[in-house]
């Protein structure tokens, strides 16, 4: 499998050499956190969520998730997401919605007055 790490702008382009389905061999990374990249990438992907969610008045609050989620749950917590109305006013860092994938929060990334 061809990866391009994207933990830094040197953006080294990584190979995972697998072997009876576990890693055998990481070529091109030019340090441990490509390393650990390709892994998390092969084994268990990984994303921030970012999206919006309503308010009660009709707004949108633009949010995140404040840890990277399991990219197979994206679309769970989205429909999640999409359920729920928050009540103004909202502030940069509010729990929107609480562990909503195990100890994941959705949290607002702007003030709503
Ligand atoms: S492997 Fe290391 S140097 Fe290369 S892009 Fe990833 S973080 Fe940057």
């Amino acid at each position: 499998m061809e990866l391009v790490c994207i933990v830094c702008p040197v953006s080294c382009n990584l190979e995972v050499v697998m072997e009876d389905g576990k890693i055998k061999e990481i070529k091109g990374a030019g340090c441990k956190r490509g390393v650990k990249y390709a892994e998390e990438e092969t084994i268990c992907p990984k994303r921030t969520l970012t999206t919006t969610i309503r308010t009660t008045d009709n707004r949108m609050v633009p949010v995140r998730s404040d840890k990277p989620l399991p990219k197979d749950r994206v679309f769970e917590v989205m429909e999640k997401i999409n359920k729920v109305k928050c009540v103004p006013p909202v502030r940069i860092g509010d729990i929107i919605l609480e562990k909503v994938y195990e100890d994941v929060n959705i949290i607002a990334t702007r003030n709503i007055g």
